[in-house]
């Protein structure tokens, strides 16, 4: 074989998907049941996770749920502080920190995201896999029962499975939506007959299928196919990025092993050629094979290796939190000017929305004039104007609002000097300004409006009188 071909036989494997056959058929994978130091530590992050994730909607804070995203209202809490449409800039400066985070995170740490954090990976791996392994047994039982008839056993495990599949999948369903609309809506939606909320019951049950589909049947598909952020590593990673690799400078020269040989002497590397990392691999890679669109990071090749080294007596890490430039030329992490230009955008942006998070108000009050309108005069002589005030109160105390015109000859209709801003809410009110004609100078005049709450000033808004140019 010469070199050219070697080279083209190496790369051979990203021709086509791990996951699907020559035939284009899809091929099941059957990850051997992992355990280990990291599957270990991988199993308190998301146990944890998952308390935060079903517990978050149900915790409330100064009477408002910890963590709300309701786009279909526009409304969104983040523990206990709520955020208007008027706060969507905190929420698109906070997205673009977010895409930096991930970025720089990527840059150094890989895909580390999808394997220990990402909600697909820890429901996949630590729930309906882990039920998977119960009922079926571990990955050799599972093929088995695949590929046998269909007899009472494997009806009965297939029915039970596929049972608790279905009520995971309604939880997580109802858990989703009490994101969206929040947990006392979903409440009404499950303790009401389903013909007062229809739409709500058809959201539970759709939603239910959809996660149903994507862990019984979508799976790894997810991460290898779907998932955009999969495909941004390619752009993101380079040489020092810390990823789960295999150090090929010691593996390689892999063969067998043989009890008692010297492996050094004779040539060889320390990769003993077993497989175990590619059998407990969910994604259905060979991690050998370098890094791979399809490794979500999940550790599990790590495990599998340390305890074949153990079981050989040779050190652990031959799979490991690995860079190439770390395998090839020894380096540790370094701080590439790509990581600082990254690192320095990040702080800064994130002063920013401290900032801004800090310098928030409670209070937004904002007076136009009304769209379209003109002035008008009036019987006895003056001008009036017509504005809208909309008023948005971010606390949790409601308020009788008492309007005020810092200009002593100006007036304001009755009707909108008391008002009532319940908690939370948003008001909009029309009023009738008026003027002395001869207050209004080259047709204008500023008027400011003191907006009172509970008695307290709580916010001026300066506005504009109009009226004729005499
Ligand atoms: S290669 Fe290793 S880290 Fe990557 S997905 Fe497979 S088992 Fe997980
Ligand atoms: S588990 Fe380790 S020793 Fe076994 S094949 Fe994979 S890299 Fe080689």
């Amino acid at each position: 074989m010469n070199n050219e071909e070697v080279h083209n036989d190496e790369e051979e494997f990203r021709d086509q998907i791990s996951t699907v056959n020559s035939d284009g058929s899809r091929k099941w994978v059957y990850p051997k049941k992992p355990f280990g130091k990291y599957f270990t530590k991988r199993k308190i992050v998301s146990y944890v996770l998952l308390i935060i994730l079903f517990g978050a909607p149900h915790l409330y804070i100064n009477g408002q749920q910890s963590l709300l995203f309701n786009i279909l209202d526009r409304k969104f809490a983040i523990l206990g502080k709520v955020f208007w449409p008027q706060d969507f800039y905190l929420f698109a400066i906070a997205m673009i920190i977010g895409v930096v985070f991930i970025i720089l995170f990527t840059i150094i740490f890989g895909r580390i995201f999808c394997g220990w954090i990402c909600p697909q990976t820890i429901f996949m791996e630590m729930v309906f896999r882990r039920i998977e392994y119960w009922v079926e047994g571990d990955w050799t039982h599972q093929k088995k029962l695949n590929d046998g008839p269909w007899n009472g056993e494997k009806i009965r495990k297939k029915v039970f499975k596929h049972f608790i599949f279905w009520v995971i999948s309604f939880l997580i369903a109802n858990t989703f939506l009490a994101y969206i609309i929040s947990s006392e809506e979903l409440w009404e939606i499950q303790t009401s007959p389903i013909n007062e909320h229809l739409g709500g019951f058809i959201a539970i049950i759709f939603f239910t299928f959809a996660f149903y589909f994507v862990f019984t049947l979508l799976r790894e598909q997810v991460c290898t196919t779907i998932c955009p952020y999969g495909r941004l590593q390619s752009v993101l990673l380079d040489e020092n990025s810390l990823v789960v690799a295999y150090d090929h400078k010691r593996g390689e020269g892999r063969s067998k092993f043989k009890k008692n040989e010297d492996r050094a002497a004779n040539g060889k590397g320390d990769c003993i050629d077993c497989n175990q990392c590619g059998n407990v691999c969910p994604t259905g890679i060979d991690i050998r094979h370098g890094t791979q669109l399809e490794c979500v990071n999940c550790t599990a090749c790590i495990d599998a290796c340390d305890h074949m080294m153990d079981n050989v007596g040779l050190d652990r890490g031959l799979i490991g939190f690995l860079s190439e430039k770390g395998i090839t030329q020894g380096t540790k992490f370094q701080w590439t000017r790509r990581v600082i230009s990254y690192s320095i955008l990040l702080a800064s942006m994130l002063v920013v929305l401290t900032i801004l998070l800090v310098t928030r108000t409670d209070f937004e009050a904002t007076i136009l004039r009304q769209r379209g309108s003109t002035y008008q005069m009036t019987n006895d002589g003056r001008v009036s104007n017509i504005f809208e005030i909309n008023l948005t109160n971010k606390t949790h105390k409601d308020y009788k609002i008492k309007l005020k015109l810092d200009h002593s000859d100006a007036e304001i209709d009755v009707a909108v000097k008391k008002l009532i801003l319940k908690s939370e809410d948003r008001l909009k009110e029309r009023f009738v300004m008026k003027l002395p004609i001869e207050k209004i100078e080259n047709g204008k005049q500023e008027v400011t409006v003191i907006v009172y709450g509970n008695g307290k000033e709580i916010q001026r808004v300066t506005t504009k009188f109009i009226g004729p140019n005499i």
